[in-house]
């Protein structure tokens, strides 16, 4: 038998905590601030299961925020083998339709903020984290002109015709200045950030959730695409994507198609651009038909897209799912027990929403610890 407390729930619940305790939600490239008053539960062993961006994410926010926990982190695949070490990283979101709109708002600042806390410090290149500025463009005007993300990212406007012009296919366009946030630098950075808080790592694929229920007090799954099996939630599904990253030091703006499937982002040490977005594709290998189309739909909005060399080419399976599932639930595992929250689903979106929703995890992990039995806590 299990229970699981529904997200609008937590939710509610997330946001009477949060209220008193600012020092947990405190962004930075600090460390997060030691939650007080749960030092009783001195020795509680916590895991957390995956090492993408929001596993990592999810793993410092509770080695940071609670230093009495043992944390560890086990996953099959380290950087540069996961989903997220390919992602283009840029910051914005799509709205997934069950979630409040305040808690989405919430993620995407939580993690806007801690992300250009790091871009503006002397951390930015070794962690990969870069402001980015561009166009988004739409070849029909959208019903929704302002995204609800629109007033956290910096100097959001309407694109003026005289820029719309180089876009003659192009109806409406939005400008404004991210984050360009590159998972191949920032998932080392987060481990060795991991690593300091005194977290541990572990490189294992674990086959069922009833695995960790002797070894450990709290469960945390950020396992994304694995989720269909860990969780045995049949929702998540992949959602293949297919980019290049070439070589165009001369490319300093972003352009990005509304519909998604189009788009040229430059970074720190190339551009990445694409793309595929295919529900239900699992082919992980390059498909040379699709390269060609990537290439030509970007030369279309850059013609000097078409001169650039190719660099690398790569897919990734996006961990779809109607919504992200952040909530806890306590899980009948071997006889016991085990509180267990999940943190996985985040589509296309997971760079954007991995500290926001790594903080509501680190939220939920603590109720699990003030409902835990007395004896489980010494
Ligand atoms: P992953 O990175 O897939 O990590 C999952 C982890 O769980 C891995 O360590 C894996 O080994 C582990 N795991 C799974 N099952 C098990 C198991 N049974 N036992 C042990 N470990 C297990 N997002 C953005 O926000 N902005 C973008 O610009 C962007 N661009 C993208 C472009 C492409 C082409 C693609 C494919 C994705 C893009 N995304 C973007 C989406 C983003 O990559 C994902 O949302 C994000 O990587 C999901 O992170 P995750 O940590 O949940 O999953």
């Amino acid at each position: 038998m299990s229970y699981t407390e529904d997200a609008s729930v937590c939710d509610r619940k997330q946001e009477a905590s949060t209220a008193n305790r600012p020092s947990v939600t405190r962004f930075s490239t600090c460390r997060v601030a030691p939650v007080r008053g749960l030092s009783s539960m001195k020795g509680v062993r916590v895991v957390v299961v995956g090492a993408g961006v929001v596993g990592f994410s999810t793993a410092v926010c509770i080695a940071e925020a609670l230093p009495f926990c043992s944390v560890s982190l086990l996953a099959e695949k380290f950087s540069p083998d996961t989903t997220s070490d390919g992602a283009a990283g840029i910051l914005f979101a799509a709205e997934f339709p069950d979630i409040p709109l305040e808690r989405q708002r919430r993620w995407f600042k939580n993690s806007f903020d801690h992300l250009l806390d790091i871009a503006q410090s002397r951390n930015s290149p070794e962690a990969g984290v870069m402001l980015s500025s561009g166009w988004q463009i739409f070849k029909d005007v959208p019903a929704d002109k302002k995204p609800f993300w629109s007033e956290l990212v910096i100097g959001f406007r309407s694109m003026t015709d005289a820029e719309l012009k180089r876009f003659p296919d192009h109806k409406f366009g939005q400008a404004f200045t991210t984050i360009k946030c590159e998972c191949s630098s920032y998932l080392p950075w987060l481990h060795q950030r991991f690593i300091k808080a005194g977290g541990q790592v572990e490189q294992r694929k674990v086959n069922s959730l009833q695995e960790l229920s002797n070894a450990y007090d709290v469960i945390v799954n950020c396992s994304g695409l694995g989720s269909k099996q860990l969780a045995g939630d049949d929702e998540v599904h992949p959602v293949r994507g297919q980019v290049l990253k070439v070589e165009a030091p001369w490319l300093k703006h972003f352009i990005r198609d509304g519909d998604g499937k189009t788009y040229i982002y430059p970074g720190i040490h190339s551009v990445t651009i694409g793309g595929t977005r295919q529900e239900g594709d699992w082919r992980l290998h390059v498909d040379e038909g699709e390269a060609k189309s990537i290439v030509e739909r970007c030369g279309a909005l850059e013609p000097s897209v078409s001169r650039a060399r190719v660099l690398s080419e790569w897919v990734g399976l996006r961990p779809g799912r109607r919504n992200p599932r952040v909530e806890r639930e306590v899980a009948q595992l071997r006889g016991r027990r085990v509180p267990v929250v999940h943190n996985y689903g985040h589509g296309g979106w997971g760079v954007t929403l991995a500290w926001g929703t790594a903080l509501d995890a680190l939220g939920l992990v603590r109720m699990c610890l003030h409902k835990m039995p007395q004896r489980a806590k010494l």
